[in-house]
């Protein structure tokens, strides 16, 4: 496994109110790294010992292990691994869930019209953005990866997943951490808990009995700045639902004064231009941490639109104008979203 890289948190969580009648007591909490990122676990039910509590965390961090053998696509013995060094070879069988977890990263792909493709996985690897000392590919490389890129080579037959070409990969990196998030967090409701969260590197899964997405009573969430370290860009008021932000500040390196980061355009090959950071908040972490991206890629005009159009979706696009950033909100996020003073 690679090194993980900067544990710095995009999103920190500030517990405001529990009812009234709830004693209050320290939450229990573990944190830990998995799926190249930290992920922590905390739980606030109240009424909970310590054994059970601890006993839960055990499973849900298991959940989101048995997540990364599936969908890592940086060992060769994962599910995505499997399919990926079969690549013009042959078709390999694979668990429903993860042709299911393909199958709606396709859908995504369709409905932005290729900005979100977990095809990109040889241009990711081109470019390796968690070397120790990245570089700019060469433009006849990057021209050349393009071939390997895009759904229409994907087949997909019952359990059978084939990439058509040899050398294309698959990369689940915008889309498995808020899906393992999701599933960490299935696996603690199955178990009664009825308020907690998991943190998978930023994408939040919230669950809070009885509460909505952007409820004004449960969790602040701060969102880091995107260019001063140890700072808050803004926060906002959430309940049980996900949350994602995507940025360009996140894996990135600086060549010739030009940013280089994590987050590529299927179209061109190099990172998607014009847009610093994207924050999602929905009704699950899966959608969450694949439309942070998608709308990242899209821009900001298109990225906006793009959130205003989706059901149950709110978020902010940031970008850079002069020394300064400006941000745009959707409408449902207009009213939570409290900027900090830069
Ligand atoms: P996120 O941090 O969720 O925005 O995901 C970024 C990660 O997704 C990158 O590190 C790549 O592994 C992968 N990726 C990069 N560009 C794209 C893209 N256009 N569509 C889908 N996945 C991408
Ligand atoms: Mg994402």
């Amino acid at each position: 496994m690679k090194s993980v890289p900067s544990l710095s948190s995009l999103i920190v969580i500030t517990l405001l109110s529990i009812s009234c009648n709830t004693p209050t007591r320290d939450p229990f909490t573990r944190e830990t790294t998995a799926m190249n990122t930290f992920v922590s676990v905390t739980i606030y039910d109240s009424d909970i010992e310590g054994a059970r509590a601890h006993a839960a965390i055990d499973s849900a961090l298991a959940e989101v292990h048995r997540i990364e053998l599936m969908a890592s696509d940086y060992s060769d013995t994962s599910e995505v691994g499997r399919i990926n060094s079969h690549a013009g070879v042959e078709s390999v069988s694979v668990s429903p869930e993860l042709v299911s977890l393909i199958e709606k990263s396709l859908e995504y792909a369709t409905k932005s019209a290729g900005a979100f493709d977990v095809t990109v996985g040889p241009l990711v690897k081109a470019w390796d953005f968690l070397a120790d000392h990245p570089r700019v590919p060469d433009q006849k490389v990057i021209a050349q990866l393009l071939t390997l890129v895009g759904k229409q080579h994907v087949s997909i037959n019952g359990d059978k997943v084939f990439l058509k070409r040899r050398g294309m990969r698959l990369d689940l990196g915008a889309i498995a951490k808020g899906y393992a998030a999701d599933r960490s967090s299935g696996i603690l409701k199955r178990l009664a808990l009825k308020r907690f969260i998991v943190d998978i590197g930023g994408n939040l899964s919230v669950f809070w009995d009885g509460t909505r997405v952007l409820d004004s009573t449960v969790a602040e969430i701060l969102i880091r700045h995107p260019r001063k370290d140890g700072e808050f860009f803004g926060s906002f008021m959430m309940g049980t639902g996900g949350v994602s932000t995507s940025g360009d500040y996140q894996r990135y390196f600086v060549h010739k004064g030009v940013r280089y980061h994590h987050i590529l355009n299927p179209a061109t090959g190099y990172p998607a231009q014009g847009v610093v950071a994207v924050t999602i908040v929905a009704s699950d972490a899966t959608t969450a941490d694949a439309l942070s991206t998608l709308v990242f890629v899209l821009g900001r005009e298109h990225g906006m639109e793009f959130i205003r159009n989706a059901a149950g979706v709110e978020g902010m696009v940031v970008w850079e104008s002069g020394d300064s950033l400006v941000h745009d909100l959707s409408p449902g996020f207009e009213k939570q979203f409290i900027r900090s003073n830069d």
